[in-house]
C-alpha cells in the first residue's frame, strides 16, 4: 500500500495547460475579492468528473472505443449547465477547465446554475452519420445517472448541433418512459427546443460587438471584422455584424481562411463551407492560416474557434483595437497582459458568448413550464441580460482598475462564493 504522500492529488489528473490557465484566471480574479480562503480552496476544484468508455459499432462492423467526459464544476446555485464537444483534442483537463469557465459565466449572467462541460475524444468530420448517432446514443446512455432537468442539463458545443441534442434527448426519453425534454438545451423546436437558441451565441457575441465600439468610441459602420472560425457562433456573429454595417474582411475555418479587404459575402462562405466541409478554393477572397487572420489589420477580432489562439508568441502582432472572445478560453493570460499593455479592448468570454446558455436557460424555463415564448420575447429578455451584464463589467472594471476578463469573473465567483458562504460546508 502507498503511503500518502506518494499518492498522487487526484486532481493532477486535469493536468492540462487549458485547466492551469483556467485556475489562474480564477486565482487572479480571487484574489481581488474578500473572499473566505476555505470557500477559495473549494471553488478551485470541479465537484464531479466522470469518465466513461464509449464503445461504438462503426460501420465496417469493427467495434471502436472512445472515451468521454462529463465535468459538474459547482453544484450551489442549481442543476450543472454546459455543452457537450466532439473533437480530436477533447481531455479530462479541458472538459474541467470549460466546466469551471461555465460556472462564472452563468454566475454573471444570474442564472440558476453551476457549471459543466463534457466531451468525446473523436473526430466528428470523419464519422457516418449512422456512426455519430451511435456514438451519441451511447454516450448519452452512459450519462444517463449524472444528468437530468433537475441535475446536469448538456447543450451544444464544437462538433455537435441540435440533431446530436435530439439523440441525447431521445435516448434519456426512452430509458426514463417518457418524453423529457428539459434534459438538454439546443434541441430542433419540434421536440421542445426554443426559438433563437441556434442563433443565440452568435447574436450575443453581435451585439456585445456593438456596446464595446460604442464604448470605445469606434463606429460600426464599415467597422472591418476579422472572425476566426466559421461554426455556430462565428458565423452567426458574422452575419449579425455585416447586417449592422460592418465590414467582415476575414473568416476561417480549422484549414484555414480567406481574406478580402472590402469585405467577404459572407452568406457565399458559409454556403460554400457547408458544401466542401472548408474554404479551400473559396473565389472570394485570399487565402489566410489562421495564425494570419490574427494579426490581419482589422479593427474588431473575433475568434470563434478554440482556446489557445493568441499566445504570447502572437499577441503582439494583433492589430484590431476591440477583441470579443466567441470561443472560450481563446487568449491566454500571458496574451492577456500583452493586450492590455496596447491597448485592446478585451471583451472575456464568459461574457461575449454567454447569449447561448441565458437562451439555454429560457429553453430549460419554457420546457419545464410547458409553455412557449415569441421570438421577440426571447431576443429582447437576452439583450436586456447582456446589457445589464457588460455594463456591470464595465463598471466594476474601471471602479477596481482591473481588466474587463478580471472584472467578468470577480462577478461571477463573488456571487457563487456569497452563496456558498449562505449554505455552509456539508456535512
Ligand atoms: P462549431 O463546431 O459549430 O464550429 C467551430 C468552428 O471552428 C469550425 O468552423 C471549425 O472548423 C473551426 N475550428 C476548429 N478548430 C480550429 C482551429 N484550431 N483554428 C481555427 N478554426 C478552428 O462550434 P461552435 O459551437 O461555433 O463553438 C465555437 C466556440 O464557441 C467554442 O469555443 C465553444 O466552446 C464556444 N461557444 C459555443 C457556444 C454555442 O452555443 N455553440 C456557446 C458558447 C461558447
Amino acid at each position: 500500500m502507498p503511503d500518502a504522500s506518494s499518492v498522487p492529488h487526484p486532481f493532477s489528473d486535469y493536468a492540462s495547460p487549458v485547466y492551469e490557465m483556467a485556475v489562474r484566471q480564477f486565482d487572479t480574479a480571487a484574489a481581488r475579492l474578500p473572499m473566505d480562503p476555505n470557500i477559495r480552496e473549494r471553488l478551485r476544484h470541479p465537484a464531479r468528473a466522470f469518465l466513461v468508455s464509449v464503445p461504438v459499432m462503426m460501420d465496417t462492423g469493427r467495434v471502436a472505443v472512445f472515451h468521454g467526459y462529463r465535468v459538474q464544476h459547482d453544484t450551489t446555485l442549481g442543476p450543472t449547465k454546459g455543452g457537450v464537444r466532439y473533437h480530436p483534442d477533447v481531455t479530462l483537463g479541458e472538459v474541467a477547465a470549460l466546466a469551471m469557465w461555465m460556472s462564472w459565466k452563468c454566475a454573471l449572467m444570474g442564472l440558476p446554475f453551476g457549471g459543466a462541460k463534457g466531451g468525446v475524444c473523436c473526430d466528428p468530420k470523419v464519422l457516418s452519420r449512422a456512426e455519430l448517432e451511435r456514438l451519441t446514443r451511447r454516450y448519452a446512455s452512459e450519462l444517463t445517472l449524472l444528468i437530468g432537468p433537475e441535475v446536469d442539463i448538456p447543450a451544444p458545443d464544437v462538433g455537435t448541433d441540435e440533431q446530436v441534442m435530439a439523440w441525447f434527448m431521445d435516448t434519456y426519453s426512452m430509458q426514463k418512459g417518457y418524453a423529457v425534454p428539459g434534459v438538454v438545451t439546443g434541441k430542433p423546436l419540434g421536440v421542445g427546443g426554443t426559438l433563437g437558441r441556434r442563433e443565440a451565441t452568435g447574436l450575443g457575441v453581435a451585439h456585445v460587438t456593438s456596446l464595446a465600439a460604442r464604448a470605445a468610441g469606434l463606429s460600426l459602420e464599415g467597422a472591418t471584422v476579422a472572425v476566426q472560425g466559421l461554426g455556430n457562433v462565428g458565423a452567426t456573429a458574422a452575419r449579425h455584424l455585416a447586417a449592422m454595417g460592418c465590414r467582415v474582411v476575414a473568416v476561417s475555418t480549422s484549414r484555414g481562411g480567406i481574406f478580402n479587404p472590402h469585405g467577404l459575402d459572407i452568406e457565399a462562405a458559409c454556403r460554400y463551407y457547408r458544401e466542401h466541409r472548408n474554404l479551400e478554393g473559396f473565389s472570394g477572397g485570399e487565402a489566410v492560416s489562421n495564425d494570419e487572420l490574427l494579426a490581419l489589420d482589422c479593427q474588431i477580432l473575433i475568434p470563434a474557434a478554440v482556446e489557445n489562439q493568441i499566445t504570447a508568441s502572437n499577441a503582439s502582432r494583433v492589430k484590431a483595437r476591440i477583441v470579443v472572445e466567441g470561443a472560450n478560453g481563446p487568449t491566454t493570460p500571458e496574451a492577456d497582459r500583452i493586450l492590455e499593455d496596447q491597448g485592446v479592448m478585451v471583451i472575456p468570454d464568459i461574457l461575449a458568448n454567454a447569449g447561448g446558455v441565458v437562451v439555454s436557460y429560457f429553453e430549460w424555463v419554457q420546457d419545464l413550464q410547458y409553455f412557449f415564448w415569441s421570438r421577440e420575447e426571447i431576443e429582447t429578455r437576452l439583450r436586456g441580460i447582456m446589457d445589464r451584464a457588460f455594463q456591470r463589467v464595465m463598471d466594476l472594471a474601471r471602479k477596481e482598475g482591473v481588466s474587463t476578463r478580471t472584472a467578468a469573473l470577480m462577478l461571477g465567483i463573488q456571487r457563487i462564493a456569497e452563496a456558498q458562504r449562505i449554505r455552509g460546508l456539508y456535512p
